[in-house]
Order: C-alpha cells, then structure tokens, then sequence
C-alpha cells in the first residue's frame, strides 16, 4: 500500500492565473517562499499578479536521498503537465524558438536559508531561442543580457556550486566573469553594465561559455530542458552542500525536512526603461516607522537590487537616505504603478498581520510580485512594531507580546553605533560579542588609568588580555572592556553583561603590549594608549577611531511602554533585580524590578569608596580574638548599615533579599606590603603575626571551603553584627514614616541545622534591636540560598526552618556539575563543540540535571510549606529560557541583573501566554 501512496502522491503544485493549489499554511511541503507564492496567487483576498509556475514538493526532495538520488517515477511527466499549463496561461512555449518561454528555478526550504542554492533565471535561453527573444521584444540588448546572466548563474550555481566543484581559479566562476564584464565596461569607457551594447553582451556570452569549458570542464546546456532539470537537480543537491549542512547543525533544523523547487515563468524588468526591480517592507525594518520602504533599480534584474550593482533609487520620499535622496522615486516614476504596489503591501500586511518583506518586478509598466515573507527586523522596530500594530488592532495583546524576542530588548536599552557610519567602516579586530551596544573611548591598558581618566570625566576603553575583581574599578569607569583572552562567561563578560556595558572579549586577533603601551592589530596596525577606538559589543568587532552613537530613552519610548504594560498584565512570574548599591536598586526599579532578590553585602568591600570599610574587614579578618574581632565589627558596622538602610529606602517597601557575607574571608587579604603594614599598625601586632595568619586562612580549594553560613557558623559575631544593621536600618525607615521589607538570606547552606544555628542568632538580636529602636515589630523574612545540591534534596526540612528559599544557581551549577566557573574556560569549549553539552550551563540553566534539584527542591519545600516563597537569583534569572523554565516550576520570582530585567519580564510573559 505505501508504494501505491507514493504512486497517487501528489509532487507538484501549480499556482497562478488567479489560483493555486497549495496556500500559505503548506510551508512543510512547498517550502516558505513556495507556499506564499501559492497564497498570494490564490487566496480569495489577494489573487496577486504572481507570474505563474509551479512548486516541487520537499517530499521530492526526501524520496530523492532516500532513493540513490533519483526521482519519483512519474516525476518528469508531471513536471511536463504543470509546465504545459504555465503555457497556457503566459501563451508561449518553453524552448519555442520564435517566441520562448523563459522559467526561473527558486529554491525554498521551511525556513530561509543561507546556503541553499541561489536563484536561476532566463532558463530557456540559447543560441537559437536568444534570436526569437529578440524578435519578440525587439530588444536584442536586452535578449543578450538575459542570456549572459544565464550563462553567468548557471555556471556558478548549478555546475560549480551544486556540483561541488572547486572554485574555479581559486576565486569561483562568477567572479572570473565578473571580472570579465568589468573589463569590458572599461574597454568600452562605461561605468553601468546597462551601457553595454547587444553586441557587447552577445560578445559576452559566448566568452562566459568558454571560460565555463576551460574552469569547469563542463558544456553549458543549450538544451532548455536539460537546462530546467539541471536547475531542479542542483536545487536538490544543494539541500546536502556543505555550507547548508553546517547552517543546519548550527541552526537546528533536521536534515530530513528537505527543500523545495519553485518554477516559475519569468517577467523581465531589464527590458528597458519602463521596466525595473525591486524590494520592500510594508514598514521600516530599521526603525520600525509604519510607511512603505523601500528601493528600486531600473531596467534591473534578480538580486541587482542587493548586490549593489547600482545605487538603488527610493519607491517614495520616505525612503530616501544619504545615497540616494536625488534620485527619483518610484511614486514619481512610475505613479499608477507605485499605487497598485502601495495597495497590494496594504493588504498583504492585513493579510498576514505582520510586517511583510516584499520583491516585485515592472515588466514594460506591468506589475508583477515575485515574493513575500514575514520581514526580519531589529528589535527597536520590533517593539515599535509590535506595539502600533496591538493599537491598530491588527493583533491581540498576546500576540504583540510574542512577537518581540526577549534578547531584542537589549537594543533599546544600549547607546549603538549608529548603523550607516557602521557601513562604512571596516572593523580592525573581531572577537566574540560578550556586552552589547556601543561605545566610544581612549584606549587604556591598566585598571588605575582607567579610573584616573574615568574621574576626569574622560570616556575610555579598558583594554586588558583578561579582567578580575581588582579591575572591576577601572571597567566600571570605562565606557566598554576589550579582552583578548577568555571567553563568553569571563569575569570580564559576567561584569560587563551584568553592567548592560559594552564588551568584546576573547578578540585574540589583537596582541597587547602593556609596556609599551599599544596594541597591534592582524593587519600591523598600532594603537596606541589615549587613540580613540569604537566597539560595536553586539557582533563583536572594534574600528579605529570615532563612529557616532546613538541613544534611547526608554521613557520617551511610547512603544516600549505600550510593550510592557501588556508583557505585566501577561506574566504570573516576578521579576527582581540583583542589585548591591542604591544606584543599582535606583536602575533597577527603573526597568520595572518587583524588589532586590539578591543584595550582596560584600559588594561594600569593592570599588569606588570601599577603601574604609574594606580596611576595618581586614581588621577584623586579621583579628586573633574574639575581643578584637568584635571591636572592628562594631566600627564596621555603621557602614554595613548605611549601605543597606539606602537601598531599603529606595525600594520603598519592596521586598530586599539580604544575603549574609559570603565569600571566604581570604579573598579580602591584602597582598601588598604597604597595606599590611598599615594594618600591622592599627592592630599593634608585628608582621610576623599577620604572615602567619594569612597563611592559616589559606585554602586549597576555597569554593568548597571556609565561606557563606560556615563563616557565620565559626563567627556567630558576624552574623550577629550583620542582622543588627538590617533590623537597626529597617525600623530606622519605619520610625521615619517610611517603608522597609528585609529578607535575611543564608548562603551555602546544607542543611536545616545550620539554618537553625543562625536563626537563634537572628531571633536574638530581632528582641534586642525591637528593645533598643522602641519598635513593635519589623516586618522581616527569614530563608535560604539553595546552592548546593544536599540543600535542594533536603528541601522538606530546610522548609520547617526557612520562610523562602532561593535558588544560587551559580554556584548550584558548579556545585552539581561539579565545575569550577572559574576554570571552566579552559575546557567548556571542547564540551560545546563536540555537543557534549548542548550549551553554556552557567549561561541557561541545565533544565534536565540543575533543574532537576530544583524542581526536587521546590516540591519538597512546598510539601512543608504551600505557600512557601521561593524565587532564584543569578545569572540565569535574565536568560529566557531559564525564565521559562522558572515559570513552568511555579517559582514566584526570578532575581537578575538591572539591564536584564525588561528581558526577563517579556521572557515571563512570553511563558505565560505559551502555556495557555
Ligand atoms: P532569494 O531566496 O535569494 O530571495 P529568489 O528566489 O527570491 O531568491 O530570487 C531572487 C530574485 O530573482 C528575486 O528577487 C527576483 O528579483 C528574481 N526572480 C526570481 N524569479 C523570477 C521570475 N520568475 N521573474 C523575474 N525575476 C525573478
Ligand atoms: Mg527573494
Ligand atoms: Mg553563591
């Protein structure tokens, strides 16, 4: 029976003449560009001017691998059929001598793809019907440049490229003709190649030919026949060309959807001055403006508009750019014609309900639409997009919601080069794209010039072979990071993306010399320190110089506040931000954080006016006895309560999830003589003793060592000292009328006895504090981080003691995988690239195993405690796909960086409406 099936199987779908077989929803089958074609030919609403053809089904394309690449039996014949109704209908014959038909051979996969094979045109074309085409149009200019474009396509695309030849004289046929065709026009002193004569052309085509026999070994067909079968074939095969399997791993898409074949009969706009080319958007695609854009070429052919053959000419004023704003547009031009286009984009986005992207042709003033497709766009016009077209009530809210993609959001927030100077420069390095937007700074190579320059006022770019923590003064005062080393979760990517700052790391086609200053680039080039540089952090590349930026303001962006008012009312999932100083929080809130889900109170001991408070920590850290000790917490104390009592006030009552210091108290060790004997000083002991101490708090493996709850385990008092400046803080604000919702976080906890442990601590100082302020109460939560992996199995009795639970997923997934984040370049590359992980871990939560422990961790927690608050912080929280997955576990928030949270909240958004 399946043989009978494939017999009757139906493998070729015609459309035109007011009809078609197939319509937009057979994308499968007939490929995207063949299924609109089918809809725009025939679907009762539109019935377009579509010249007509026929497409070829992907299921010719599968039968064909599966079968030693051969085709169905009937195939030819019915090939044959629909070509003889294309016949009919344009009332000339394919391979007719006096008057031929010319087809095009289109190929179309389900999705657009680079790598497939280009487009022939002109197929039908040879020595004796090139002279009825003539005849017919009386153009004999016209006839021979459709003829050498042929020659030209079919030698590249069919026999060099789908045959999988070696490009011929290393550079590919279309080049070596190219060049032919250059040499010409300048033989001839012309600089168009539409001043080029028939005989010219004429000339040409028979020396595209040899050169064809002599690079190639192969004859050109001079049989029409064999010219569109060839074209078929080539299609085909193309679907297993190299760069279209690479594109497909990358991309994805499975190797047995196949593509189809789309002929159809061709419609001429090189045939003189009444006809052209061109393409368009029903709205702007750069900007997202709802007018019709886009440009034209007269007397033009195929992809001429693109290839930058000639400066296109804008279809209508709105269209114009520098290039181009003297030249006439296709409304002036051609006025009856633009109309009838104006009107058919009008209801081609009514149709569709989304921006299409739209090629036609004016064939003698006729004209003719060759292709639509839902228009790719940036995210700026996505969102703008989007939103007008929810208030045109063209779409649903939900729609709108998903039609912007969450990473898109990322391009409103950030000033970008401004994108035509970005054209015309050519990039000095290229590394991988770790903080996107622009900017524009002097280039300097140390952490301390930067900060100097950086105070000064001055915009520079810190550029480093890799960055840590004691550079993360000098990155905050530079407009962008550029590293040579490391790779896309390098300290320098994690601060930089957690920042929204600029930053191309891993650009390891540069080589710095700090010394002496300057870095070289591939090409030989020096810059030095305090040239200017601009980087482009969205794709990666760095130019020499200044390129102007541009800036957005999200509050004067209507569109984006349309966006966010739906993306609120769709999303059931809250979104925090982890934020460590009141300027962050202040940002924060800004993008529309819910509350501060991780507060780090280590941040204090970093950067910009951390010299104080870090010298009293080290005090205490160098501190032998418990007297000591407590004396340098008790001066630590008033800023540790500053700090937190700011950014409780700016959340005016939001929740702010305080964790208690967690880092092993090493890593704030001076190393520096000159400190050391400033602290040998203060503390009256010689340096002998503090030598010695610092090496006791050396550890061999400090992520696993003397750190988070275990520090406030072996100092109760730094516990104690820490929960006294949040209640102090707290009912401070209270007692000034304001508003303070603290949330007391544990780290690194493994258990409920330990939770236990502190929480008597927290329970004591609450009395004291209460006593001391004259409060009643202080509203206030007491919980957890889940971090490591015995903490999430033991989920049910960490939830007697905790009131929330929040998932460290950092440190879960080192904990878990059993990576070192920090290590993790030197091998985590190998892992991706032989598909040993499918991606990063620490970029998108590893859904199957570190989600595992926390699906565990949540369901045990709620087992004991329904209503039990739980939410996750770290990187993750600002990556879509982890906050889908937040969403489908029933976290109630998720807690990420400032500048991601807008992302996070369409993410959530987005989770909510898929679910429906
Ligand atoms: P792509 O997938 O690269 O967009 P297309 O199949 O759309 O390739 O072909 C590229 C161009 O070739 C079209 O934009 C159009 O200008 C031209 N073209 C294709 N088919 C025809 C045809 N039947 N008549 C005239 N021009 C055509
Ligand atoms: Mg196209
Ligand atoms: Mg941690």
């Amino acid at each position: 029976m399946a043989i009978k099936s494939k017999v009757d199987a139906k493998y070729i779908y015609s459309f035109g003449g007011g009809k078609a077989d197939g319509n937009e929803s057979m994308k499968n089958l007939l490929g995207g560009k063949g299924a609109n074609l089918a809809e725009m030919a025939g679907h009762k609403n539109l019935k377009l001017p579509v010249p007509p053809g026929f497409t070829v089904t992907t299921e010719v394309c599968t039968y064909y691998y599966d079968h030693q690449k051969t085709y169905p039996k009937n195939l030819e014949k019915d090939i044959k059929k629909a070509l003889s109704e294309v016949e009919q209908l344009m009332g000339k014959k394919f391979g007719d001598v006096k008057d031929p038909l010319l087809m095009s051979v289109r190929s179309g996969a389900r999705k657009s793809m680079p790598g497939m094979m280009d487009t022939v045109l002109n197929i039908g074309l040879n020595d004796e019907t090139v002279l009825g085409l003539i005849q017919n149009s009386g153009d004999a200019r016209f006839a021979y440049d459709a003829y050498r474009r042929l020659v030209m396509m079919y030698s590249d695309v069919v026999i060099e490229k789908a045959g999988g030849m070696e490009p011929a004289k290393g550079k590919g046929i279309r080049k070596l003709m190219d060049e032919r065709l250059e040499e010409v026009k300048k033989e001839r002193g012309v600089s168009l190649d539409t001043e080029l004569s028939a005989e010219d052309l004429k000339k040409l085509v028979k020396e595209f030919k040899s050169l064809t026999k002599k690079y190639l070994k192969v004859e050109f067909p001079e049989n029409p026949w064999d010219q569109l079968m060839g074209g078929i074939g080539a299609v085909f095969a193309s679907w297993n060309g190299k760069r279209a399997i690479e594109y497909r791993k990358i991309e994805r898409i499975p190797d047995d959807w196949g593509t189809a074949v789309n002929v159809q009969a061709m419609v001429y706009g090189n045939m003189g001055e009444d006809s052209c080319t061109g393409v368009a958007f029903t709205r702007n695609p750069g900007n997202g403006d709802h007018y019709f854009y886009g440009e034209y070429l007269v007397n033009a052919q195929g992809e001429d508009v693109v290839a930058g053959i000639r400066t296109p000419s804008p279809i209508n004023n709105e269209s114009k750019n520098d290039h181009s704003k003297d030249l006439i547009t296709l409304e002036k031009f051609m006025p009856s014609q633009f109309k009838e286009l104006d009107e058919i984009q009008q209801r081609l986005e009514k149709h569709y309900k989304d921006m299409q992207d739209i090629e036609f042709t004016i064939e003698k003033g006729k004209l003719f639409m060759l292709q639509c497709r839902v228009g790719k766009r940036n995210g700026i016009a996505a969102v703008k997009m989007a939103a007008e077209m929810y208030q045109e009530k063209l779409i649903d809210a939900d729609t709108a919601v998903m039609r912007v993609g969450p990473n898109q959001l990322i391009e409103l927030l950030l000033p970008m080069i401004d994108p035509e100077e970005e054209k015309k420069n050519k990039p000095i390095a290229k590394g991988l794209p770790a903080g996107p937007g622009g900017a524009v700074g002097k280039v300097v190579f140390s952490s301390e010039e930067a900060v100097e320059l950086g105070l000064k006022g001055e915009k520079v770019i810190l550029v480093r072979e890799e960055t840590s923590p004691e550079d993360v003064d000098g990155m905050h005062k530079a407009q962008a990071i550029l590293t040579t080393k490391g790779g896309m979760t390098s300290h320098a990517a994690l601060v930089a993306r957690g920042w929204g700052k600029c930053c191309i790391v891993g650009c390891n086609d540069i080589e710095i010399f700090e010394k002496e200053k300057y870095f070289l680039t591939k090409e030989g080039k020096k810059i030095h320190d305090g040239e200017w540089l601009t980087m482009n952090g969205t794709t990666g590349m760095a130019y020499e110089g200044v390129l102007e930026l541009s800036n957005t303001d999200l509050n004067k962006n209507t569109s984006y506040k349309t966006l966010m008012t739906l993306v609120d009312k769709a999303k059931k999932l809250g979104v925090r931000t982890n934020a460590d100083t009141p300027k962050d929080a202040e940002q924060a809130a800004y993008f529309g954080a819910e509350g501060i889900g991780l507060f780090r109170t280590e941040h204090m001991f970093y950067g910009e006016g951390s010299e104080k408070p870090l010298f009293l920590l080290r005090k205490m850290i160098m501190s032998t006895t418990v007297k000591e000790r407590k004396s340098a917490l008790n001066e630590l104390f008033k800023f540790v309560k500053k700090d937190i009592k700011a950014t409780l006030e700016v959340m005016d009552g939001k929740p702010v999830t305080i964790r208690l210091l967690d880092p092993p108290l090493h890593e704030f060790v001076p190393h520096d003589k000159e400190k050391l004997q400033e602290l040998s000083k203060e503390l009256g002991v010689r340096m002998s003793v503090l030598n010695r101490r610092i090496l006791a708090l050396h550890e061999n493996n400090p992520m696993l060592g003397h750190r988070g709850v275990r520090l406030g385990v072996s100092y109760p008092e730094i516990t104690e000292m820490q929960v006294r400046a949040i209640f102090e803080a707290a009912s401070e604000l209270i007692k000034e009328g304001k508003k303070a919702f603290p949330e007391i976080m544990i780290p690194v906890v493994m258990g409920k006895h330990e939770l236990r442990h502190q929480k008597e601590i927290v329970d004591q100082v609450y009395l004291e504090v209460c006593e001391k302020m004259n409060v009643q109460s202080i509203p206030y939560l007491y919980g957890t981080m889940i971090e490591t992996p015995r903490a999430a199995l033991k989920g049910d009795s960490m939830a007697t003691v905790a009131d929330f639970f929040s998932f460290g997923t950092n440190d879960l997934t080192q904990m878990c995988f059993g990576f070192s984040r920090d290590d993790i370049g030197g091998f985590l590359p190998k892992y991706l690239d032989l598909k040993l992980l499918p991606e990063d871990p620490f970029v998108s939560i590893d859904q199957s195993g570190v989600g595992e422990l926390i699906r565990i961790g949540v369901e045990k927690g709620r087992g004991i405690k329904p209503k039990l608050k739980v939410g996750i912080c770290g990187e993750h929280g600002g990556d879509p796909e982890s906050v889908k997955f937040c969403h489908q576990l029933g976290l109630n928030y998720v807690s990420c960086s400032p500048f991601r949270v807008p992302i996070a909240r369409l993410a959530a958004a987005q989770a909510a409406i898929e679910e429906k």
